[in-house]
């Protein structure tokens, strides 16, 4: 196999064009201070143009910020159905009030598209609304957003008391476990049926201000999100320099699903690797691979941690306390690997990876 180069990214923020508080000069500044590589901005039914391209300098690092867009259909009470949209050529706002033809359209415009937050739950104290994916019926979108940090957060004060609530506002890190568990069924549902969905983790950072009882407010500043949960993408080449190459390579990688989910908070998850060897071909994640006689699956942390094997919402193998796991997979299915680890007296999800498809005739995921 090639070696691969790691990207790490955040993907999933607001600026002032819609209800975000940096613009997209402090978004670049705040990334280059987290070391990430690169960002994907989404505003609110609006694709930012003339903003794409490196920031930064020699000194200070350099950090590629790109836009794409979050689309939902504003007519439509109670909200629901927002969805990310990276690399897609044009604006598709005009096609929000029908899902499918959204992604069709986004699909069209060379774009990826992505549920965003499909089980975001409602915050009756700070009447902020549940902003879900209903229109499940829908075909041919690139992935799910698997970790939305700041939904993952309105989950949590949802099932909190008022005075956790507070804690929780202050040491946000204490309370934040994984992703919503609806949300890893429903993707594990997806690719036992055999279609190719891809994970993504995000921040939907807004610079938010929350007012939790006698505080005035609690900021969830960009820089903050930026060290939470990133999207690391394991690309064919390191970077260029080039914005447009390299945003055309960033985009392959996710499309191909070649990216893991990392909650960098508990500690750098740079490195982590799950691959698959099979009789004459071995694969990384996101790829396919024939089952044969069998096909080793591999995964690798830095860090001892538990490992999870999940094969279609089952755990099919687990190590405890160790860097690396390995399974001979002997049917044939999509594998996907999660990471816990201890924090602060609680075993909190680290790494989700993508799936690899280990296919055969009763199985293939298109
Ligand atoms: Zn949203
Ligand atoms: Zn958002």
């Amino acid at each position: 196999m090639a070696p691969l180069h790691e990207l790490v990214g955040n993907v999933h923020m607001h600026t002032p064009y819609s209800d975000g508080e940096a613009s997209h000069a402090d978004i670049a500044h705040a990334a280059r201070a987290a070391g990430l590589d690169f960002v994907i901005v989404t505003d609110h039914n609006v694709l930012v143009k003339g903003v794409e391209g490196y920031y930064g300098d020699d000194e200070s690092g350099h950090v590629l910020l790109l836009t794409g867009e979050e689309v939902h259909d504003r007519t439509r009470l109670p909200q629901c159905n927002h969805m990310l949209i990276f690399g897609a050529s044009r604006e598709l706002t005009a096609c929000a009030n029908d899902p499918q033809q959204l992604i069709d359209a986004a699909e069209k415009a060379g774009g990826l598209s992505f549920l965003a937050h499909p089980h975001d739950q409602p915050l009756t104290a700070f009447k902020e609304p549940a902003i879900p994916w209903l229109d499940l019926h829908v075909q041919r979108f690139t992935g799910l957003e698997i970790w939305n940090y700041m939904s993952a957060f309105k989950g949590i004060l949802n099932r909190s008391t008022r005075v956790q609530q507070v804690r929780a506002a202050f040491r946000p890190e204490d309370f934040m476990v994984g992703p919503p568990p609806e949300t890893l069924a429903l993707w594990d549902d997806l690719l036992g049926k055999g279609r190719r969905v891809v994970g993504i983790g995000g921040s939907d950072a807004h610079g938010t201000t929350f007012r939790v009882g006698p505080l005035e407010h609690v900021v969830f500043p960009y820089d903050y999100l930026f060290s939470g949960v990133n999207l690391h993408v394991l690309a064919p080449q390191p970077l260029s320099g080039d914005a447009q190459t390299d945003a055309a390579m960033i985009y392959r990688a996710l499309r191909a699903g070649n990216a893991f989910i990392g909650y960098d908070l508990l500690g750098s998850t740079r490195g982590f690797r799950f691959s698959a060897t099979g009789q004459s071909n071995s694969t990384i994640m996101g790829g396919s691979i024939r089952l044969g006689p069998g096909v080793t699956l591999q995964a690798l942390a830095y860090e001892r941690s538990h490992f999870k094997l999940v094969r279609h919402g089952q755990v099919v193998a687990e190590a405890t306390g160790r860097e690396n796991l390995t399974h001979t997979a002997t049917r044939s299915g999509a594998y996907r690997v999660e990471v816990w680890r201890e924090y602060r007296g609680q075993e909190r999800a680290w790494i989700l990876s993508n799936p690899i498809y280990v296919e055969d005739s009763a199985y293939t995921a298109r």
